[in-house]
């Protein structure tokens, strides 16, 4: 790969010069590009892995661009096989299609609709969809679930394209996408665009307080271009003429802010969007102190994981890892040694078997594995799902299988 990472001299929001870097990772390679067998003789490309915060603006973001189509073009994470994921789906769905009445009239979109593990929900339901991806293998699989798919990256020449056409949105969907794009504003003016005057724009992305709060330093990675609170939100959205009606936690990816904007004047916001917004200046989010505080304990945390393993390792106890999600990348990279890393990482998911974390090349196997090896420890890189895993590996843990839980502190169970 001959991908250049530019470093970025410019606030993406603001255009400010006024960078502080608070947490530095080192040099990792992107942690959904899992080495393929072919590529095993060539090296995995390394980018800085490091956040900044703009002084101006208080928006948190990666130090460094890569262009997106190096990151997205065959992406292999499909949404369908993290089960909590679809169910978080379904429901979102079931609510608004029953608040809003939606029917044959409508139209819901989705910006980085992956395998159409959203959309088809619509579709059961009789709400037409259209899905927009650049990852032609995953929009196949839409496509052949019914999910119509334009193969595209979503920014206003899209949408513009897409309104020529007459497709005009009651609902435009946005799931752990608008952290991925770093030309943030053109994705939401895109959004303005495209959506009906009465219409919704949904957004879930993983919340910059609660990755603070469980020192969730692994969902960091170069996907990531932004760690979003509502108050940056908020003010990224009334560039470009969008207004914040509502605002829950909810807990995908650790938790994550599912964030509802609207035509401004449409709707008055919930009581919740305050709340959040005085919660975020409670727990220090307009303070560089805390971010150097989180930078810090980034650092301690890490000592603790590698002590803990080395701990194990002198016991005699085997390690295997379960999760070959980004967060099992950025972790191993982070942690920079060779010795202790677990044997292999069990995933379920078919396509990542039989290639490697790349950076520390750990093989990726089906979980058929755990029980015929029953290694002494696995490692939980997928913490989010701590109580799916758990519930999936009842019979490893009764053999007297253990996990080790790495964040926010590192816990066998
Ligand atoms: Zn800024």
């Amino acid at each position: 790969m001959t991908t250049i990472a530019t470093p970025l001299m410019e606030c993406r929001g603001c255009g400010a010069t006024d960078l502080e870097m608070f947490v530095s990772l080192g040099k990792q390679p992107l942690a959904n590009h899992l080495t393929s067998r072919e590529a095993l003789d060539q090296p995995d490309a390394h980018f800085p892995l490091e956040l900044v915060r703009c002084g101006h603006c208080g928006l948190v973001q990666l130090s460094v661009t890569i262009p997106p189509d190096a990151m997205f073009s065959e992406y292999l994470y499909f949404s369908s096989f993290a089960g909590a994921l679809v169910e978080n789906a379904r429901g979102l769905v079931e609510r608004i299609v029953s608040e809003r009445g939606f029917g044959p009239d409508d139209l819901a979109m989705e910006i980085g609709s992956n395998d159409g593990y959203l959309l088809r929900h619509y579709v059961d339901r009789g709400v037409p969809v259209l899905g927009v991806d650049p990852a032609r293998n995953v929009a196949a699989v839409a496509e052949q679930a019914g999910v119509r798919t334009h193969v595209a990256f979503f920014g206003s020449d899209t949408a513009a394209n897409l309104a020529s056409e007459g497709f005009k949105a009651s609902v435009v969907h946005a799931n752990n996408v608008i952290a991925h794009v770093p030309d943030i504003l053109d994705v939401l003016a895109g959004v303005t665009q495209i959506l009906r005057p009465n219409g919704i724009f949904v957004v879930e992305t993983p919340s910059l307080q609660t990755m603070f709060e469980t020192l969730a330093f692994d969902t960091i990675y170069h996907e990531h271009v932004f760690v979003h609170s509502l108050t940056n939100f908020s003010s990224l959205l009334s560039k470009v003429g969008l207004e914040v009606i509502d605002v829950e936690l909810i807990p995908v990816h650790g938790t994550s802010l599912r964030i509802t904007a609207a035509h401004p004047g449409r709707q008055e916001p919930t009581s919740r969007v305050a709340a959040q917004l005085t919660s975020e200046l409670d727990s220090g989010l307009g303070d560089p102190e805390t971010y150097r505080t989180f930078g810090k304990n980034t650092d301690a945390i890490r000592t603790s994981i590698i002590a803990t393993l080395q701990d194990l390792k002198r016991d005699g106890a085997t390690i295997a890892g379960y999760g070959a999600a980004a967060k099992c990348t950025v972790l191993l990279n982070s942690l920079g040694v060779s010795g202790r890393l677990p044997i292999w990482v069990a995933d379920a998911n078919p396509h990542k078997q039989g290639r490697c974390i790349p950076g520390v090349r750990v093989p990726v196997v089906s979980p058929d594995r755990i029980l015929e090896e029953q290694p002494d420890v696995m490692v939980l890189f997928v913490w989010n799902l701590l109580d799916e895993v758990l519930k999936q590996n009842a019979e490893y843990r009764s053999r007297g299988g253990r996990f080790l839980i790495p964040i926010p502190a590192p816990k066998v169970v």
